[in-house]
């Protein structure tokens, strides 16, 4: 394992081995799960032979989040609060996170505590046996029947169509090598599905196994519409089946249309029969149409997407850094914000 060439400041009482542990959690109106949140992270990180920050990006939450997380701050200097200028979206959120972590492992993982900090310490374990992602994978989930469904079923529609072997069943919540950490940031993909990408890295790769509690408390943040949008990321960006699927589709059509053709000239040539309804007519043209606008659909999902790249507009903007060192922040290269507000405390 790399050694990390700077100093980092020691909390009193914690142990020094020269590594230490970034914790990034997207934050967004979870103010009843930080209280929880922050003393389930003290007591699981109690046992680990390093030091570590918590970065709490706050993704333009409209709650008393922010003001909270200044107060944790203010009690144990180690969480850190990265305000985003609005909502950015959660991975975006990660993302910002990612570029001001000094971690030399980076454990990225949900506010609403689905994703148990217990499990520290394990991820920790296989990082140190030389793995540089350690992912985890849902064996079971505690959502809505229908949610589950649609988690299940989209993962397996990714796995099937996806160009790159993504891991079914596996979120954000996951423990990334130092080296994952610089790659992931380099890649400057707006629509970002940072399982997807964490795949994609390479590296060694290990999956571990829990179960996916409920939430602390609240409401999901990612609504339906988030999550579909999240899915469609994820499938649009890590294949092309997809668009092929258009020409598939196409080349089928054109041949029933064919051998429909052929059957009409044998009826009008070799039998008297009366013309055939009106209602064959519709059914094709109502057919074909929607076949038309869905693969045009399927086009325009690529085209958005080349078009929000092509703007080159900044992953997110910060409006508020509290508890990081000026260069830390200034030096990454995603962020505009001429003026960001940087406080030590
Ligand atoms: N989140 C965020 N920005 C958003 C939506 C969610 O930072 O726009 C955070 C949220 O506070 C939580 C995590 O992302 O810490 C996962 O969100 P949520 O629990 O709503 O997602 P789900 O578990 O339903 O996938
Ligand atoms: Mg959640």
């Amino acid at each position: 394992m790399h050694k990390r060439l700077y100093w980092i400041e020691i909390a009193p009482g914690q142990p020094s081995t020269g590594l230490m542990y970034s914790i990034v959690i997207p934050i967004y109106n979870e103010e009843s799960t930080l209280p929880e949140l922050r003393s389930r992270l003290v007591s699981a990180t109690a046992s680990l032979d390093a030091d570590f920050e918590v970065i709490l990006i706050d993704d333009g939450s409209v709650d008393r989040s922010f003001e909270l997380m200044r107060e944790i701050h203010a009690l144990d200097g180690r969480f850190k609060i990265l305000q985003l200028s609005r909502n950015f979206g959660h991975q975006i959120a990660i993302s910002a996170g990612m570029d001001v972590a000094q971690g030399d492992a980076v454990i990225l993982m949900d506010g609403d505590l689905q994703d148990p900090p217990e499990l520290l310490s394990q991820m920790i374990a296989k990082w140190k046996e030389g793995y540089h992602v350690v992912y985890t994978v849902k064996r079971s989930r505690k959502e809505g029947r229908i949610k589950r469904w649609a988690f299940t079923a989209f993962y397996r529609v990714l796995y099937a169509v996806s160009s790159i072997r993504i891991p079914m069943d596996a979120g954000n919540f996951s423990l990334l090598d130092r080296r994952v950490v610089d790659v992931l940031r380099q890649i400057p993909e707006r629509h970002r599905y940072i399982s997807g990408l964490r795949a994609w890295v390479g590296f060694k790769q290990i999956g571990i196994e829990y179960d996916r509690g409920a939430r602390f408390a609240g409401e999901p943040q990612m609504s339906i519409g988030r999550l579909f949008s999240l899915a469609f990321d994820g499938i649009f960006s890590f294949s092309n089946i997809p668009l092929r699927f258009a020409t598939f589709v196409g080349f089928a059509a054109a041949a029933v249309s064919f051998a429909g053709g052929l059957f009409v000239i044998y009826e009008k040539l070799f039998t008297d029969k009366a013309i055939l309804g009106w209602a064959s007519t519709i059914v094709t043209i109502t057919f074909l149409g929607g076949l038309t606008l869905m693969t045009l659909g399927i086009i325009g999902e690529y085209i958005g997407r080349i078009y929000d790249e092509v703007k080159q507009r900044p992953l997110y903007i910060i409006s508020e850094a509290v508890g990081f060192e000026e260069k830390n922040i200034t030096s990454t290269p995603r962020i505009v914000a001429p003026s960001i507000d940087i406080r030590s405390n």
